[in-house]
C-alpha cells in the first residue's frame, strides 16, 4: 500500500509491503512513491475482491511467485 503520513507537518507518501510491512523512504509525491518502489524491483498486484493495489517488497515478491502464478492460472 501507499500509506499518506504527516511527517513534521507535511504530507507524504510511503510506500509499505502489505506482506511483511517494509517501508521504503516517504516521498512528497504518490507518483515518486510509486517510481521508488519500481526503481527497487517492488511489485504491484490489483486484489480482484476489493479492487485495492497491493504492494510487495522484492523478498516477499519471490515468496508470492508461485502462489501468483497459480492465481493467472484460475483466470484463464
Ligand atoms: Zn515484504
Amino acid at each position: 500500500m501507499i500509506k499518506r503520513i504527516r511527517e513534521y507537518g507535511e504530507r507524504k507518501y510511503l510506500p509499505v509491503c502489505d506482506r511483511c510491512g517494509a517501508t521504503l523512504a516517504s516521498e512528497w509525491d504518490f507518483e515518486y512513491a510509486v517510481d521508488a518502489m519500481h526503481e527497487k524491483s517492488w511489485s504491484f498486484r490489483k486484489d480482484a475482491f476489493s479492487g485495492e493495489w497491493e504492494h510487495f517488497c522484492p523478498s516477499c515478491t519471490r515468496a508470492l511467485r508461485p502462489s501468483a502464478a497459480s492465481d493467472f492460472a484460475g483466470i484463464a
